[in-house]
């Protein structure tokens, strides 16, 4: 008797729980964020979440939840209910965590459910105006001769300013000190200020600050040069041959979240990568949407797995570990 009412339960809790999917969302959806207000991960979700809120019908709200990289924000995510109302956006730093940190409190590619892949983002490696160096090559020497004067932000180990930085310091074959922020928005405001020397950042937030003359632009990271800034050379121009990183960006929700609700999530991600003034406000930013087989469920899964694989010998040769 017992057990029947245990069993009826379950069968009612379950039937409440596919009839609220199946009307998800009923109230504002969550978007995490890993990185501090203002950034490029911050901006990107802001333009997607607004565009996401016309099908969704409910308010789609990002919450900056910075820290250690952006682990804390995934970790938090993996923990959060299974209902599609706390998601996560979150960019390449998914997949070189797994190699970065010893101890990692969430697996990426079994606490999650994919909703789907976003943006390419180009970086660009910058130095604050004052630095007497204009271009890769000055900035290698120079950084070679004042390694222990020079400071290089970024946003925590995971973040793509640290692998970009990473990169960048094989690459020149030197050793700087870095300094970390919860974002590179703080660390933008310092090399603005003129407190840390060298950032390597998404165009999402350098563009505008690149094209107010507000920093100095040293290189893009890709293999193409920017629409937006046609004389900055790419890094592979510039003497740092096969230099090439694009930071992609997926959206993610916890693992047992149900399928109408990630189907509902993945449909409203890809009406908003359609959205005229999200394609604006991308293209302006330098970011790239990417193709529609990637905006789906598969396609992230695809690309995370082989973006775990494709970085995890790069890091071991870096050394650079965290526990
Ligand atoms: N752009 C940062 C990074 O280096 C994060 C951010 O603040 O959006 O990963």
């Amino acid at each position: 008797m017992n057990s029947l009412r245990v069993l009826g339960g379950l069968i009612l809790a379950a039937c409440a729980f596919g009839a609220s999917a199946q009307s998800y969302p009923t109230r504002p959806v969550t978007l995490v964020v890993p990185f501090a207000a203002g950034g490029p991960t911050d901006v990107a979700a802001r333009a997607l979440g607004q565009a996401m809120e016309k099908s969704m019908g409910q308010p789609v709200v990002v919450e900056n939840k910075a820290g250690a990289g952006g682990t804390l924000a995934v970790s938090d995510v993996a923990r959060a209910t299974p209902d599609g109302y706390r998601i996560l956006i979150h960019h390449i730093g998914m997949s070189t965590a797994p190699a970065l940190y010893r101890k990692l409190s969430f697996d990426p590619l079994k606490d999650f459910e994919y909703i789907g892949q976003v943006l390419d983002v180009p970086m660009t490696l910058l130095v604050k105006t004052g630095l007497p160096v204009n271009s890769v090559k000055e900035l290698a020497v120079y950084a070679k001769a004042n390694k222990d004067k020079i400071t290089l932000a970024n946003a925590g180990l995971g973040a793509a300013s640290h692998l970009c930085g990473l990169l960048f310091q094989q690459a020149i074959e030197v050793d700087l000190t870095t300094v970390p922020y919860k974002g590179t928005a703080p660390a933008m405001a310092d090399l603005l200020g003129g407190q840390v020397d060298i950032l390597c950042d998404q165009t999402t937030q350098t563009i505008p600050q690149i094209q107010g003359g507000k920093v100095k632009a040293l290189a893009v990271t890709t293999t193409k040069r920017l629409d937006a800034l046609k004389d900055l050379p790419t890094a592979a121009e510039s003497g740092l041959p096969g230099f090439d990183l694009a930071v992609w960006h997926g959206v993610y929700a916890p693992k047992g979240t149900p399928r109408p609700v990630t189907d509902k999530l993945n449909a409203s991600l890809q009406a908003a990568l359609k959205d005229p003034a999200v394609v604006k406000r991308f293209a302006d930013l330098g970011a790239i949407i990417v193709p529609a087989d990637k905006q789906t469920p598969d396609g992230l899964a695809r690309h995370l797995k082989a973006e775990i694989d494709k970085w995890a010998p790069i890091i071991k040769k870096a050394g650079q570990y965290a526990d």
